[in-house]
């Protein structure tokens, strides 16, 4: 199959022709209709994931058919439309059976763990635990980013911040999961205020409804506290960085919630958490990591209604080819970019 390789960390990313996957038992092979490119994929890249072995295939935000299928598999056939969450559960850990699979003790992960979705074909273990099946009426290219990032930002908005209506929600770096964060947080009736350093982020975030877009250049626990009258009830760091992560809980008024989703890997150092203010204002700092295939059902059914959009946020469709690129270069264009040919 042909699969965009990389064989050193920052190194040249190409595509290469390599041995298609087998399933495991419990396992599926899916055939890759759409592979989401996100930020965690450059991480893998840049050698931040301790758990990536070289030569590695990048990739982990997907949608597509399944094309094989393990013996130990009940509930999927070849042919099924499929998605999955970027984290496999086991389904059978002390977290699995507490219905925690998106923590599992002993997941793993496409794209990290083992190779990923930047290919034809990608191997996905614990099927009867992880896939999701698409309806009908939603295709690939829409259903990638639900892997990662946008079901990412429905869990961290709706399920880990329990965001109110009415609420100010903060989301600081507006790439794909950010973008996400504004169009889920809306849909939950709050009120977005959405900070970037790109005006061209901050125009896609105003466009899925966003209040305020405010430059994230300098200013912006002081400039979020002005226009939410003395701070967001919730502030999410989306983008996963030093800056972002103390912008956001710096943002906060009294008793507000911080949801940590942007990776911060200790390779690029560690954030400094003002941890004198979650005392003094009772803050709340929260993490979010994906979402359990069992969640999936409230996500798809307010896609089906029109009431979450994904497809808004994808700004571009690129060939396999065009992936290395388009990777290396992750966060400088707008929106989501799906590969979709292989
Ligand atoms: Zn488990
Ligand atoms: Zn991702």
């Amino acid at each position: 199959m042909r699969a965009l390789v990389f064989e050193s960390f920052g190194g040249p990313l190409t595509v290469q022709d390599v041995p298609a996957p087998d399933p495991a038992p419990g396992g599926v092979v899916v055939r890759v209709g759409a592979s989401g490119l996100c930020r965690s994929d450059w991480h893998a890249w840049q050698g931040h994931d301790p758990d990536v072995v070289l030569p590695h295939v990048p990739g982990h935000e997907l949608a597509g058919t399944v094309a094989a299928v393990g013996a130990d598999v009940r509930r999927w056939r070849v042919g099924d439309r499929v998605t999955v969450p970027f984290v496999n559960a086991c389904g059978r850990c002390a977290q699995c059976a507490a219905g925690e699979h998106q923590v599992c003790t002993r997941q793993t992960q496409p794209g990290f763990t083992h190779w990923g979705s930047m290919a034809e074909y990608v191997a996905l273990d614990a099927a009867d635990v992880n896939l999701v099946a698409l309806p009908d009426g939603l295709d690939a290219v829409t259903a990638a980013s639900l892997g990662c990032r946008f079901a990412t930002a429905f869990r961290a908005v709706a399920q880990v911040a329990r965001v109110r209506p009415g609420e100010w929600v903060a989301v600081h770096g507006c790439g794909g999961v950010g973008l996400s964060a504004v169009q889920v947080a809306v849909a939950a009736g709050a009120r977005v205020v959405a900070v970037d350093v790109s005006p061209a982020a901050l125009r896609l975030a105003a466009a899925n409804g966003a209040e305020h877009a405010v430059d994230g250049g300098g200013g912006v626990p002081a400039t979020v506290a002005e226009l939410t009258g003395g701070g967001a009830h919730v502030s999410l760091d989306a983008l996963g960085a030093a800056v972002t992560c103390e912008n956001s809980i710096r943002s906060l008024r009294p008793r507000g919630r911080h949801v940590q989703v942007g990776l911060l890997p200790p390779a690029q150092g560690r954030p400094e958490v003002p941890m004198d203010l979650v005392v003094a204002r009772e803050l709340q700092v929260l993490g979010s990591h994906g979402m359990a295939a069992h969640a999936y059902p409230e996500l798809l059914g307010l896609i089906a209604a029109g009431r979450l959009r994904p497809q808004a946020l994808v700004t571009r469709e690129l060939g396999l080819d065009e992936a290395g690129a388009a990777l290396a270069a992750v966060g400088r264009g707008p929106g989501i970019a799906v590969v979709t040919g292989s």
